[in-house]
């Protein structure tokens, strides 16, 4: 836990108390900080309550005595509408702020790491502290992935926070500076967050906001917005930047070609066997990773043998189980279709799981990978939404539920394929909330079913 002691004679609300807000309010009693509390959801009052938190509701909070708000990044505070006790922190001048600013503040001796984007944060973050601690440094992984910024340990000037930051925390830091900042793409997303692209964009680039000489910014520049995104970052000045492309050469940077990683100085490493990381999105992230281990100055060899001995994440791409020829892989992360987009294009004979509750467009942009689907199975809210939109392209059925989506990619994927090298693949395109507690949740059902079938063999370890 961080000590806050720094912070002695602030007083703060907090609002929102699940894992992160918890954590605020636990270190904050623990370093002797006042602070008052609130969530709307009864349960996550009680967890409060269990460990002491002192609960106020909204309409009571006394702002003058309070020096600014602790939000949870989940919670809205102005689009699509602000939550009453953000607009009344806003009303009588009080800063908004995450648990991750709580943790620059304390914490001033560390060097950061941050890590956005649309797509791969926790991939990155999650290969960036595996390179970083097989490289024998100390450093501590969280933020929006695993502990919350709180709950990590304390870490002094040798020390590296490894920090994976949505546009929501983004939004929330005051004094944070990213020693490294890792951008690794953008499509457009949480546009009700952020009103447009342009929200959206200005909120994510706050990554880079106090970056100096000697820092890197480490960027993606595969997709339009982060081109100019690049450009903005050139013509400002001060942190290098580093540019990371697939499948062409890019002056100054790193790039990924042909399942080659080229370095800015063309020393060039093999990684077209790496399972953990399948799939060009990978690519990407594996590069980044490079970049920003690079200028931290990890040797080299130490990378490859990071990147190489990478474990991977539950819920992306994970190979859960096999039965026969057919592998079942577990998506279960890809709650929009860029995301899934990625699966699809990493296999061929795919047995497809989709649906859920829908985002904007829902599936029409994964038309290019339709060619690669043997039989789609709809499930959720999204059923109608998707029937439309693959009426006539691809083979589908309506199953309602997992379960029985999964029982018919079962019966379909034996009968077809024999011991050809199908997958049965969820990757939904879709949020979760329909059905099941989170996208963790829905996966987590998934793994156990899939490895329950008739004649399975358990694969994986992230499990
Ligand atoms: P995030 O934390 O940003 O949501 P994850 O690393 O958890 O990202 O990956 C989520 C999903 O996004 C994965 O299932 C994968 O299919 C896809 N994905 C991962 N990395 C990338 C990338 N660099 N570009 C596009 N999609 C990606």
């Amino acid at each position: 836990m961080i000590d806050l002691g720094v912070l002695k004679g602030s007083s703060f609300a907090v609002l929102g108390l699940a894992r992160s807000g918890l954590a605020t309010v636990r270190a904050l009693k623990a370093s002797g900080i006042d602070c008052v509390a609130w969530d709307d959801d009864a349960p996550s009052r009680d967890a409060a309550a269990a460990i002491g938190a002192r609960l106020v509701e909204p309409d009571r909070i006394e702002w003058p005595g309070i020096s600014a708000l602790v939000i949870s990044p989940g919670i809205p505070n102005r689009l699509p509408r602000p939550h009453p006790v953000a607009a009344a922190a806003r009303a009588a001048g009080k800063p908004l702020i995450c648990d991750v600013e709580l943790l620059a503040r304390a914490r001033t001796a560390a060097r950061y790491v941050a890590v956005t984007g649309t797509n791969g944060k926790s991939t990155t973050t999650a290969l960036i502290g595996h390179i970083l601690k097989s490289a024998g440094l100390a450093c501590e992984v969280g933020g929006n992935i695993g502990r919350g910024a709180l709950d990590l340990a304390p870490l002094g000037a040798e020390g590296l926070y490894v920090l994976e930051l949505s546009s929501y925390q983004l939004e929330l830091l005051d004094t944070f500076h990213a020693h490294v900042a890792v951008w690794l793409n953008i499509t457009p997303d949480h546009i009700d967050r952020h009103g447009d692209m342009a929200g959206y964009v200005a909120a994510k680039a706050h990554i880079f906001d106090r970056q100096q000489t000697g820092d890197c910014a480490v960027i993606g520049v595969d997709d339009d917005f982060s081109r100019a995104m690049r450009e903005t970052l050139a013509a400002r000045g001060g942190a290098a930047v580093v540019p990371v492309a697939l499948d062409r050469p890019i002056a100054g940077g790193v790039s990924f070609r042909a399942g080659m990683l080229v370095d800015a100085d063309g020393y060039t490493v093999d990684f077209s066997d790496v399972p953990t990381l399948p799939g060009a999105h990978n690519a990407q992230n594996a590069a980044c990773a490079w970049a920003a281990c690079r200028w931290l100055g990890v040797p080299r060899e130490a990378i490859v043998e990071g990147l190489r001995g990478y474990p991977g994440l539950p819920h992306r791409q994970e190979r859960v189980a096999a039965v026969g020829g057919v592998v079942y892989v577990n998506d279960s992360k890809a709650t929009n279709a860029d995301a899934a987009a990625r699966a699809l294009s990493s296999y061929r004979d795919i047995y497809w799981i989709l649906g859920g509750q829908a985002k904007e467009g829902g599936v029409a942009p994964l038309a290019p990978w339709f060619d690669r689907v043997r039989h789609a199975f709809l499930i959720g809210e999204a059923t109608e939404l998707f029937a439309g939109q693959l009426e006539g392209k691809l083979p589908f059925s309506r199953c309602g539920d997992l379960k029985s989506a999964l029982d018919a990619a079962y019966a379909l994927s034996r009968r077809e394929s024999g011991a050809g090298k199908a997958v049965v693949l969820l990757s939904p395109a879709c949020a979760s909330w329909d059905q099941w507690r989170s996208y963790e949740h829905r996966g987590d059902a998934f793994r156990a079913m899939a490895r329950a079938l008739p004649g399975a063999q358990s694969l994986g370890e992230a499990a």
